[in-house]
Parts: C-alpha cells; sequence; structure tokens
C-alpha cells in the first residue's frame, strides 16, 4: 500500500514510467496480443535510443537459450566496438587484422577494442614475438534478439499531447528501428479518447495503465518493416498556408538498422530500468522503497511524497545523509540502508538476466 494512500502512478511522469518498466517486466507480452513465438523473455530498459532518439521504455524479446548464452559476456553492454570484436572473432588464434573486417576507421581504434575486450575477458589475445596482438573468440557471440518494442510514457495523453507526440511517433514508425512503438497512457475509466488516437499514427499500439499498474490493450500496433530500409525525417514542414517548404529525408539502410538494434538490446541489457537508484539519493536518511501495487516505487519520508530523479538529489534542501551508526553495527547489512537499497535493485537486475549470478 502506497504511503500517500495508492494511485502512486498517476503521481508524475517518472512514477508512471517506473510502473510501466515494472509491468513489462513481469506481464510483457500484453493480453491478446500476439507477439513473437510465446515462449520469449522480456529484458526491459528505460530512457535508452540512438544519437537522435531516446524512448521511456524498451522492451528487447528475447530467445531464452540465446539469452542465457549473452550471460557469458558478463552484465556490462558490449558498445558497437566491442561488438565488432566479439561477433567476429575467429575460433583460432589469428592476428587481428586478417580476423576483423575492415570497420571503416582507423585500425589503432579496433586494437584498443580488442584489448577492452580481453581485459573483460570476452575475448582471448596475445602477443607474437613479431609484436602482432592475436586473438581467438571464447564463445559465440550468440542470437538473442528476437524483437525490440519501444513504449513512449505519456500518463497526461490530452489532446496537446498527443499533437506533440505524433511527429514523433511518425518518425519512430518512418524509419521502423524497432519491431513495434506504443504509447503507454493512464486509464481514466473508459476507453482513450478517439480524438487523442487520431493524432497518433495508426500503426502506434495504444497502452492505458491501471492504479495498480497494470496496462491493457486499447489499439493494436502494426509490426513494422524493421529488415526494409528506413526512412529518416530530418525536417518536416509546419504546414499551413505560409509554409511550403519540403520536407528532407534520408535513407538508413538494413545494415545500419541492423547494428543500431543491436546495441539498443545490449544497452537494455546492460542498463536495465533500475538505475534511477544511481542518480537518486538512496543514502539519505529519509529515502525509502516502497512496496506498491505498482512495483517497488521511491519514497520520501521527509516529504511524505514519491520523489521524482531531479527532486532526489544532491540540490535537494531536505537532503540528510544516513547516520553513521546505520552503516555499522545496528545495520544488518554492511554500507547502510543506502547501499542495501542499491544492491536489492542491482539483484533484482540480475534476476532478469538467466545465467548471470552463476557466471558473471
Ligand atoms: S529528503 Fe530529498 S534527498 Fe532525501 S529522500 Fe527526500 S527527496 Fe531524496
Amino acid at each position: 500500500m502506497s504511503p500517500t494512500g495508492g494511485g502512486a502512478v498517476d503521481d508524475s511522469e517518472f512514477l508512471f514510467e517506473l510502473a510501466v518498466c515494472q509491468w513489462a517486466e513481469r506481464a510483457w507480452p500484453p493480453a491478446g496480443t500476439e507477439t513473437g513465438d510465446g515462449d520469449s523473455v522480456a529484458v526491459v530498459a528505460r530512457q535508452i535510443g540512438t544519437k537522435r532518439r531516446r524512448w521511456d521504455t524498451v522492451v528487447v524479446e528475447c530467445d531464452p537459450e540465446g539469452l542465457a548464452l549473452r550471460a557469458n559476456f558478463g552484465l556490462d553492454e558490449l558498445d558497437s566496438d566491442l561488438l565488432h570484436v566479439v561477433r567476429n572473432a575467429p575460433a583460432e588464434w589469428t592476428w587481428y587484422r586478417d580476423a576483423l573486417p575492415d570497420p571503416g576507421y582507423p585500425w589503432r581504434y579496433v586494437r584498443e577494442a580488442v584489448h577492452e575486450a580481453a581485459d573483460r575477458g570476452v575475448v582471448e589475445t596475445r602477443r607474437r614475438s613479431n609484436n602482432r596482438v592475436e586473438i581467438r573468440r571464447k564463445w559465440v557471440y550468440p542470437d538473442w534478439v528476437e524483437r525490440i518494442v519501444a513504449i513512449e510514457n505519456k500518463p497526461d495523453l490530452d489532446a496537446s499531447a498527443a499533437r506533440a507526440l505524433g511527429p514523433q511517433l511518425e518518425r519512430d514508425v518512418a524509419i521502423s528501428l524497432a519491431d513495434e512503438v506504443w504509447v503507454a497512457t493512464t486509464e481514466t475509466g473508459g476507453t482513450v479518447e478517439p480524438a487523442l488516437i487520431e493524432d497518433v499514427p495508426v500503426e502506434a499500439g495504444v497502452l492505458t495503465v491501471d492504479a495498480a499498474g497494470d496496462a491493457a490493450v486499447s489499439w493494436h500496433p502494426r509490426s513494422l518493416p524493421v529488415d526494409d530500409p528506413g526512412t529518416r525525417i530530418l525536417e518536416r514542414p509546419a504546414g499551413g498556408d505560409r509554409d511550403a517548404s519540403a520536407a528532407r529525408f534520408e535513407y538508413a539502410d538494413p545494415e545500419w538498422k541492423a547494428d543500431k538494434r543491436l546495441e539498443l538490446a545490449e544497452r537494455a541489457y546492460g542498463r536495465g530500468w533500475r538505475s534511477y537508484a544511481d542518480t537518486m539519493r538512496p543514502d539519505c536518511r529519509h529515502f525509502r522503497l516502497t512496496d506498491e501495487s505498482a512495483g517497488f516505487l521511491p519514497y520520501c519520508a521527509a516529504k511524505e511524497c514519491h520523489p521524482t530523479a531531479g527532486e532526489c538529489s544532491g540540490s535537494c534542501s531536505e537532503f540528510e545523509p544516513e547516520p553513521p551508526v546505520w552503516r555499522s553495527g545496528d545495520w544488518p547489512i554492511s554500507g547502510g540502508p543506502g547501499k542495501g537499497i542499491k544492491r536489492l535493485l542491482e539483484r533484482q537486475r540480475r534476476r532478469q538476466r538467466p545465467e548471470l549470478d552463476e557466471r558473471a
């Protein structure tokens, strides 16, 4: 039960986002949708994307066996440079320049990535007498990503929010980097106003989230052609009588899209959605984690509310560090409650990454 008496998902966009992430982790895919082959596992992350676009919530539907094998490479994400190394590392010792495809940028950066991959224990390297660095793989990088779903969270989907969201979602649909795009909004007792949905592209799905943090489908999305070339909308005219300018587009080729999708999935795997504890102040004596029907949510005992990530920061006027005694004798977990909360969230994150506890 919320200390505020319930309805935590209504409180702020941040809490709504956490509630959507927790729901997706326990209940994806939404009832009544036919996504994947039915046995996929959902890895959920928040606030990740590409250089140009960041999504509130990302769900990666994973092949269970592939996901378990991904654990060989550790919890941390593999960025594009490391992916280039681990995906092309050979079974037998080979000079790295012979083993890896020409990256299209200077080899010295590849060499740095090879060393970084070796430091992380995801490939093996050795130096020959001629000073050449050879590389050998430890594991085949698995095919673990089935589908990627992007969700935009708009708890208050009123007319102006829907109008602002429409062009953004049109861009998502045009580039088709995600297999599906959705808008999640709060349940208002009835269905979402048809007039609001009119501003949202027909390809985007709509989820309504109730006060308990459960979501239902109000509008089914269309699967987007992720393997086809995408269209990147760079600029579009505002329209109207005075605006005769032309829209500007460029194409996103399927290889670029496939690479970006894998980088996105890696980011989701490594970051998850619980990293808010890294920027908030669980080390404040007033910080709590409350167990709501919508899931665990941060709570401030001093302000008697669920604070946003921005409020609960070092600049908060009511911040008070944990008393030192909490960090020693009286507290059963070393490091005090703040560290304990971080460890709890970290354990929960690892539990969603099968095989990781044993291997990483
Ligand atoms: S007092 Fe400020 S820093 Fe402490 S938990 Fe509350 S919001 Fe966070």
